[in-house]
């Protein structure tokens, strides 16, 4: 069979989870949350009760409860008004709904303005839909932005800027300078913006998320991720994507979702203070140990430079090194270099570890990790 066939990786998180399972390591690397937080127990119950009467199609941008929920969601939280009928879209969670935003809002030529480290879906799919991508680094510790660095990626050719925040995988939640700065050049250039904030309500004590959508001339120009919502113009290119690629999301999933947002405000909103719990319980033992870890504000993940634990002249990178932990310490973790794309930037000795795991397990991983250095 004389042929080629795309180019697609296969996701770190994947190939990683499987590695887990294969040496029955305890897995801290793709980020699924354990049982207390997987969910309310109520939403699931509801899920399976109503099984039995959503086993039909629903309309193919949604249900109506869950599209209004949404809406109503976006109100209390972000303080942007939504039109239900006009600026909704439910998709099979945030990868989905990023697919089919860049399948829809993109022709062959398109410039995408990416931050990088950044989610190992956005190139190879905005590469998919024939765009180039614009990579901008966040420099550690801070995982800050270089303004001149930013405006030069802009071009004539620029149609869309990625934004993910609260950030995957450095925990960083964007401050309003940086993200006045971003809405500043995205106006400048007359450009679009996608906004993955599927971390919303991970945000530690003393943080606050904005979207970026709030900021003054950004509502027309933004799509927000979890679900999608915006203007009925851009979400009406996406859904023609969406249309083509799932056309729709199971009746019951909607229905306890749609229930969870209105019913489960305190489970969502507790959701950044049990996590940083959980962060500082990591912290304090990978520091014992020897990681340094890096600063964050939010989501469920952390990262730490593992170079304090390499024996002198060492050269083993974030790869081989999370390999040799599975198999030889028993813990799974995420090379952060499967973060990054350009391979000029990308940085040797950080690994991501996740924490919306029950704090049995993260000191089970961390007994193994101070057994085995
Ligand atoms: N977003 C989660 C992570 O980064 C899950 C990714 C996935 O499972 N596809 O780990």
């Amino acid at each position: 069979f004389n042929s080629t066939f795309s180019s697609l990786p296969t996701t770190i998180f994947e190939q990683m989870s499987l590695l887990a399972a294969k040496h029955q390591s305890t897995n801290l690397g793709q980020g699924f949350p354990d049982n207390e937080l997987e969910g309310p127990e109520s939403m699931k119950k509801v899920m399976i009760s109503l099984y039995e009467h959503s086993n039909q199609y629903p309309p193919l941008m949604g249900l109506p409860e869950l599209r209004q929920a949404v809406a109503a969601h976006s109100a209390r939280h972000a303080g942007i008004p939504v039109d239900w009928q006009a600026e909704t879209l439910v998709t099979v969670g945030a990868t989905e709904a990023l697919a089919a935003a860049f399948l829809g809002l993109l022709d062959a030529g398109d410039e995408v303005i990416f931050f990088e480290p950044l989610y190992d879906s956005y190139v190879p799919m905005a590469r998919r839909a024939g765009a180039i991508p614009r990579i901008v680094q966040l420099y550690p510790p801070a995982w800050s932005i270089d303004a001149a660095e930013l405006e030069a990626a802009f071009s004539p050719q620029t149609k869309l800027l990625v934004l993910n925040t609260p950030h995957n995988p450095t925990g960083k939640v964007f401050g309003a300078e940086e993200l006045q700065l971003i809405a500043d050049l995205c106006q400048k250039h007359d450009c679009l913006c996608l906004l993955d904030e599927v971390y919303e309500h991970l945000v530690f004590p003393g943080t606050r998320h904005t979207s970026l959508q709030s900021l003054p001339g950004m509502r027309e120009r933004c799509l927000r991720v979890g679900w999608l919502s915006g203007p009925h113009d851009l979400l009406a290119a996406v859904t023609k994507a969406h249309q083509f690629l799932i056309f729709t999301v199971p009746s019951a999933l909607q229905r306890a979702v749609a229930y969870g947002l209105e019913q489960e405000e305190a489970f969502c909103c507790g959701l950044g203070a049990a996590l940083s719990k959980k962060r500082q319980l990591l912290e304090g033992q990978l520091a014992e140990i020897g990681f340094a870890v890096l600063p964050a504000q939010g989501t469920y993940f952390l990262v730490a430079d593992f170079a304090g634990l390499l024996p002198a002249g060492s050269s083993e990178d974030d790869v081989q090194f999370c390999h040799r932990l599975t198999v030889e310490a028993g813990v799974t973790l995420i090379p952060v270099s499967a973060f990054y794309a350009d391979r000029a930037a990308t940085p040797r000795t950080l690994v991501r570890f996740v924490f919306c795991k029950t704090d049995e397990k993260l000191n089970t991983a961390c007994g193994k990790l101070r057994t085995y250095f």
